[in-house]
């Protein structure tokens, strides 16, 4: 599947599921376009890719302000002319029961896991309108469709991306434009890395392929998805997650 001469929008892009994604969309000849909170992490993360030989260039930007995601998308419009792909991938957790649940972790994860999706997509469509031409993919999680107790925030937040992203292709269909989600089940990043180690056995058990994914795993669709072969996709949510939500 090859990506040659397409320009990519990832955000969170310096670790775990973003960089896979950033690296397999450079691996596959897209000019990647790296976005995360912390700079120098995000150089880091360009300078890998780089090595390996793909293109990529690296935007400092938080993507619950929408400011700061205009200003990502018109610099890459200068410099490239044009957006094909976005994938919206930067998330965070604040977990914890919601009778105990502060309202600032509330806000925290609605503000970067939804409203940074809305920032970006509505930063980019009407270039890729104006193209007839665009893919936005945005990863959501199994969390977003099963609930997960002690993670309401972040289960809101990621049924917020899939309602959002299926209104959005609908808005964008006739136009060429496609939006799809990733859903993915326990994926090992640093994200889920400071489990205690009784949840995380406890998720494996309803993972029937009985292991956790890898980043790659998320890439590997992401890249399917902004392909050619996945041309008549949209408004879909794929889960990656080895069978624990069917
Ligand atoms: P991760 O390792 O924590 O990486 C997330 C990246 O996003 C980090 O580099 C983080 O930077 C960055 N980020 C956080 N807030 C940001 C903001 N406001 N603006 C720009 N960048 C920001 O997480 P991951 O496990 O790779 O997860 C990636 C995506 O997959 C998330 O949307 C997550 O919800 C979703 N997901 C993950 C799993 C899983 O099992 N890992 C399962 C389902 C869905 P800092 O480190 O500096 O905060």
């Amino acid at each position: 599947m090859t990506l040659q001469g397409q320009v990519a929008v990832v955000t969170g892009a310096s670790q775990g599921i973003g960089l896979a994604i950033a690296r397999e969309l450079a691996a596959a000849g897209a000019a990647v376009r790296a976005v995360d909170i912390q700079p120098e992490k995000l150089v880091e993360a360009v300078r890998d890719i780089r090595a390996a030989g793909g293109r990529a260039e690296a935007h400092a930007a938080d993507v619950s302000r929408g400011d700061q995601a205009e200003e990502v998308v018109r610099a890459v419009l200068a410099a490239e002319g044009r957006i094909d792909a976005l994938v919206n991938n930067a998330g965070i957790t604040r977990d914890g029961l919601l009778m105990r649940m502060k309202e600032e972790d509330w806000d925290a994860v609605l503000a970067v896991n939804l409203k940074g999706v809305f920032n970006f997509s509505r930063a980019v469509v009407r270039a890729m309108l104006g193209r007839r031409s665009g893919r936005i993919v945005n990863i959501a999680s199994v969390v977003g469709m099963m609930g997960n107790a002690g993670q309401s925030n972040y289960a809101a937040s990621k049924a917020g991306v899939i309602g959002f992203s299926k209104s959005l292709a609908r808005e964008t269909a006739s136009r060429g434009v496609t939006v799809n989600c990733i859903a993915p089940g326990y994926i090992a990043t640093a994200m889920t890395d400071g489990l205690p180690e009784d949840v995380k056995k406890t998720f494996l058990e309803l993972i029937p392929m009985k292991r956790f994914g890898a980043p790659e795993d998320v890439a590997r669709a992401v890249l399917f998805l902004l392909s050619d072969a996945a041309s008549y996709i949209t408004g879909q949510v794929i889960g990656v997650n080895g069978g624990m939500y069917m």
